[in-house]
């Protein structure tokens, strides 16, 4: 019986949020992340714990068969492998960022510039896209206090508040990409563990669209169903259930975690009352 292997980071920004989504598939694991790895009590698959730099390579030579880690990484890395799925955590950006006394006007700025950064393939390709010459100095880690020690002018690093930059006197100028984790896969899986992998992105996305998506229940006056209807289209269309008051109606529906808080203010106008918002547990579309 054959299982399939997962790469997910072993500590760090991307292992606690790997972990949940394993677990919200109803995936059970017997040891802690201190192991190598670890099997899946239920579940026909094996997780390895890696650094994620290590991730692209490994699952291009079949070390593991799949793997979760930022779109950041495997850009950088260019390993022969596939993106299945985008997962909606991990969000960043990997941005340029000067001292922050030094005026900006464009791209052609870091011309003649020493640039710090742990993601010198990406970088380079930013650079030369827009015809800049500039020195690409390549550092593992700390990327942000390079020009504080006087390595760099400037660094081209994984960005999300901006606070780590602020902190270090930096300024962010410009965004070269946006990340989130997603899972990658080796192109060439046996048609055994195809079938497994199948059965986990089914899971993924009913756990993904759940997160994406709060159930709703409204009453409203039987006169302004329509308007709320088209406020809330749901899954399909809304299920509606007559109120013991006559002339009022209970509507039950999906909205989008995202447009949820205008849609309220829209539903208000519109005659709504009493609206429950119900995390979802699963969705399967
Ligand atoms: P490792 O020891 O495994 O090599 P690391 O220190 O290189 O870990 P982390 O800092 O844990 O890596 O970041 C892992 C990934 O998480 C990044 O490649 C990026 O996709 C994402 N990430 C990094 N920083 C942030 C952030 N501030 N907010 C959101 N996501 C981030
Ligand atoms: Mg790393």
């Amino acid at each position: 019986m054959s299982e399939l292997k997962i790469a997910i980071q072993k500590s760090g920004r991307l292992s606690e949020n790997s972990l949940r989504l394993l677990e919200e598939c109803g995936i059970k694991f017997s040891n802690g992340t201190s192991v190598l790895k670890t099997r899946a009590a239920n579940f026909p698959v094996e997780i390895l714990f890696l650094r994620d730099d290590d991730i692209p390579q490994y699952v291009e030579q079949q070390v593991a068969d799949i793997g979760i880690l930022g779109e950041n990484m495997v850009l950088e890395k260019n390993k022969e492998v596939a993106i299945l799925e985008q997962l909606g955590f991990a969000q960043c950006r990997l941005s340029l960022a000067i001292r922050k006394e030094e005026n900006y006007r464009g791209p052609e700025y870091f011309n003649n510039k020493r640039v710090a950064t742990s993601y010198p393939r990406l970088l380079s390709g930013f650079f030369k896209k827009n015809n800049i010459k500039a020195e690409i100095e390549e550092i593992s880690g700390s990327v942000e206090i390079a020009p504080g020690i006087g390595l760099a002018d400037a660094v081209c690093d994984i960005v999300s508040s901006g606070s780590t930059l602020m902190t270090n006197g930096l300024r962010e100028v410009t965004t070269i990409l946006r990340s989130e984790a997603v899972i990658i896969g080796n192109k060439k899986l046996s048609e055994e563990k195809k079938e497994i992998l199948d059965r986990l992105l089914f899971r993924i996305r009913a756990v993904k669209g759940a997160r994406e998506n709060k159930y709703i229940l409204l009453n409203a006056p039987e006169s302004s169903i329509q308007e709320i209807c088209r406020i809330l289209p749901g899954m399909k269309s809304p299920t509606i259930l007559p109120l013991a008051e006559k002339g009022w109606c209970s509507l039950h529906s999906v909205v989008k975690e995202d447009e949820f808080w205008e849609r309220i203010a829209q539903l208000k106008s519109a005659g709504a009352e009493g609206i429950l918002v119900i995390p979802i547990e699963k969705m399967i579309k």
